[in-house]
């Protein structure tokens, strides 16, 4: 008798179900979408690419140093963990946008990858050629203050050619 009524009952409830995707589901104030990135507030300390579990994101540098944002939809997971890192409030943040769907033609995880990985290996072309570079202007420093310190001996030594 009980499931007679509840059954009966349940023709005058509203549905539990929404009508997805005819009307959008509900969302959460809390609802954790798409990372947003906002280049001008970076100050570029990639703690947001140390810190995400899955490696979503990560930054190229060209040889002048300039880096770049690079954030992949597909590998993320939603956790916010990069927005709780962030030093600077507004460069990176969670937006209530619902990720789009990843499809084929985008080659979103071997070309993901391969980004990556260039990625990582244009930081380290970088930070060997700025080695490089101090240690010749370390060197050249070194020659330099040699070359002075011997012209000032041999001035010390003939003080009549002044
Ligand atoms: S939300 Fe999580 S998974 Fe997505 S980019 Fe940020 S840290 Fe990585
Ligand atoms: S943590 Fe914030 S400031 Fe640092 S690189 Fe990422 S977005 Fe930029």
């Amino acid at each position: 008798m009980k499931t007679f009524f509840n059954t009966i009952g349940n023709l005058f409830r509203k549905p539990v179900t929404t009508k997805y995707p005819f009307e959008p589901t509900f969302k959460p104030d809390d609802y954790r979408g798409l990372i947003g990135f906002e280049e001008s507030l970076c100050i570029w300390c990639r703690r947001c690419e140390a810190v995400c579990p899955p490696g979503a994101i990560v930054f190229s540098q060209d040889m002048e140093g300039k880096q770049t944002y690079h954030f992949n939809r597909a590998v993320c997971i939603y956790c916010g963990e990069c927005v709780r890192a962030c030093p600077r409030e507004g460069a990176l943040f969670q937006t209530a946008e619902p990720a789009p769907c990843a499809l084929k033609a985008e080659n979103i995880n071997n070309g993901w990858n391969k980004l990556f990985d260039e990625a990582i290996e244009s930081r380290e072309r970088y930070a060997a050629e700025k080695k490089k570079k101090a240690a010749e202007k370390a060197a050249a420093d070194k020659a330099a203050a040699e070359a002075k310190k011997t012209m000032e001996g041999d001035e010390g030594m003939n003080p009549g050619n002044n």
